[in-house]
């Protein structure tokens, strides 16, 4: 038989009724004469108000027990969809994910995802069972003890157990009708795609589009897993949906696909730094040791032995790597005169894989956001995107603009 992964988010099991519409779903592909794996989320608020409450109860948790807190939610979808579906005749059961085992490491709150075991759910399978449902999001490290994958983990688990299974295709349902060329909310004229590329789906997901966990994209990119983003609150058709794959498996596409943008962010900068060799480790050796996510770097040219050094990182680690780079020059190992930290930055970013081919696209959003009067505080590009940070009073006039002038409503 074909396996098929269909994955469940928050908004897709956030009540009874859902979970049910969800179920009928599940049965149609059934009868279509999958095996199916579902993967479910907690209800949607759940996993939000157990880490509320670990706040709570601990503020500098063992993160041992927020993962045996915080991964319980999923438990009880995972149950009550077994139980719908055998309600409705469909043979089910339910695996938390130490049963299968899904093995980890032990980096709690952030594990990543070692080996499935295929065996147990496939003996399940050959005894007459048709559908397979994993509480997502958790897993089970080398030590015995419970962990999560990261907040939207549950995307990479279903994506890991496609890749396991050889599932025939990862079906991720959510409260979207598929990925956008930007968020409709924000640009009414955003457009859903049909397909997108990985390389292009990894690049929005980690400069800030929510749709997918980053982690997810690159599994799926990895072992070639055909992922599919859906609505559940839609009838499903064939074409519904976006369907993230091999770049060769897009015939036409914009040079730029998608406006990608990140609110929470913050630009710091070292005042007149010593220029000399190994300065750079110095600063950002710290900043990592102290688990700050440092993006966008830039050095300034050097005046007479000194220079300033700015770096992006998300704005709730601001604090972070203030007492990091304070600690480091009372150490002695970095000399600085003053860190200024600006919290009021965005970033927006444009993403295509058409970058690799046709030149001009940063003088082009360079040109757009001077026109809107915009100021660009920090650039940064890869092969396929190019980032910069404005103030976050223009993002949404930003991503606006890029939209119009890339005629992103058009399809290539
Ligand atoms: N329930 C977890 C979260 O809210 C995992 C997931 O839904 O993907 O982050
Ligand atoms: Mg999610």
């Amino acid at each position: 038989m074909p396996t098929l992964v269909m994955k469940f988010g928050g908004t897709s099991v956030a009540n009874l009724d859902r979970i049910a519409r969800a179920a009928k779903r599940i049965a149609v592909e059934v009868a279509n004469g999958y095996d199916v794996i579902v993967i479910v989320s907690a209800m949607s608020g759940k996993t939000n108000e157990l880490v509320g409450w670990v706040a709570e109860t601990s503020p500098l948790y063992d993160a041992r027990e927020y993962d045996a807190i915080v991964s319980s939610g999923e438990n009880v979808t995972a149950g009550l969809m077994a139980l719908r579906l055998q309600e409705m005749d469909i043979p089910a059961r339910s695996w938390q994910g130490w049963q299968v085992p899904v093995k980890t490491t032990s980096a709690h709150s952030s594990a990543r995802i070692e080996e499935i075991p295929t065996d147990n759910i496939h003996a399940k399978f050959g005894e007459g069972m048709k559908v397979a449902v994993v509480a997502g999001f958790q897993g089970i490290s080398p030590e015995g003890r419970i962990t999560t994958l990261g907040r939207g983990g549950s995307d990479t688990t279903a994506v890991a157990f496609a890749a396991a299974f050889g599932a025939e295709r990862c079906d991720i349902y959510t409260d979207v009708d598929g990925v956008y060329t930007t968020d409709p909310r924000i640009a009414s004229k955003a457009r859903k795609l049909d397909k997108i590329a990985y390389e292009e789906m990894l690049e929005l997901a980690s400069l800030g589009a929510k749709v997918l966990q980053t982690r997810s994209v690159e599994l799926a990119m990895r072992y070639k897993v055909r992922l599919r983003v859906l609505s559940s609150f839609e009838e499903p058709s064939d074409s519904a949906g976006t369907l993230v794959c091999d770049e060769e498996d897009i015939m036409e596409s914009n040079v730029v696909a998608g406006v990608a943008y990140s609110r929470d962010e913050a630009k710091m900068t070292l005042i007149s730094v010593a220029d000399r060799p190994g300065i750079a480790a110095a600063i950002f050796g710290p900043l990592s040791d102290a688990g700050v996510n440092v993006d966008m770097i830039v050095q300034n040219i050097s005046e007479e032995g000194r220079t300033d050094m700015t770096f992006s990182c998300p704005t709730d680690q601001v604090l972070r790597a203030e007492k990091a780079m304070n600690d480091a020059k009372e150490k002695g190992e970095i000399n600085f005169h003053d860190l200024v930290a600006d919290e009021g930055v965005a970033k927006v970013s444009v993403v295509g894989i058409g970058m690799r081919s046709h030149t001009g696209v940063a003088a082009k959003m360079f040109r757009v956001l001077s026109a809107e009067g915009i100021n660009i505080k920090v650039i940064t590009t890869s092969e396929i995107k190019i980032s910069v940070l404005v103030d976050r009073k223009y993002m949404e006039l930003a991503v606006q603009a890029l939209h119009d002038a890339f005629e992103l409503e058009k399809a290539g």
